[in-house]
């Protein structure tokens, strides 16, 4: 499996790693090119035509849906609060369930726009740290977004 500086994804194969020279963090699911459906997860096979589905990025930004903050028994190393919710993925219109950015729990409200990060943050399966993508303000500035330590200004 890829790492970053030693550190694994949390799930191989779910979002871009750094370094983000060729874009931003995206999602990575799939897509069927005969129904030009997108998917995420990626599934084997496409849901309507039973065809192939191509991985595909399917989102670095979008708007929160909806959303819920979590005060208590934070599984896998997650900060304390944490929040997680539906976002609306711009560039595929997917809805997607998703880990909101711990950091900025005070903003986060119906139709904020966000973007993906990746930061290095709480354990896998096997409690070890982990990368794992997050949404976060997209009118945050100076935050941290790779593993790597790339900083966005
Ligand atoms: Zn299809």
């Amino acid at each position: 499996m890829k790492t970053v500086n030693g550190i694994p994804p949390v799930m191989p194969g779910i979002f871009t790693l750094p370094p983000y020279d060729d874009g931003p963090p995206a999602l990575l699911g799939g897509f069927c090119p005969a129904c030009s459906a997108y998917y995420f997860p990626r599934p084997k096979y496409c849901r309507t035509c039973l065809g192939p589905v191509e991985e595909a990025r399917v989102g670095s930004e979008g708007t929160v849906y909806s959303f819920t903050v979590v005060r208590k028994k934070a599984p896998l190393g997650l900060p304390l609060p944490y929040s997680v919710g539906y976002v609306d993925l711009k560039e595929t219109g997917l809805r997607i369930f998703c880990l909101l950015d711990p950091a900025a729990l005070e903003k986060l409200c119906i139709g904020l726009p966000v973007r993906l990060a990746v930061n290095t943050m709480g354990r896998d399966i096997n409690g070890s740290p982990c990368l794992r993508p997050y949404f976060t303000p997209a009118s945050a500035k100076g935050e941290r977004h790779s593993g790597k330590g790339k900083v966005e200004v």
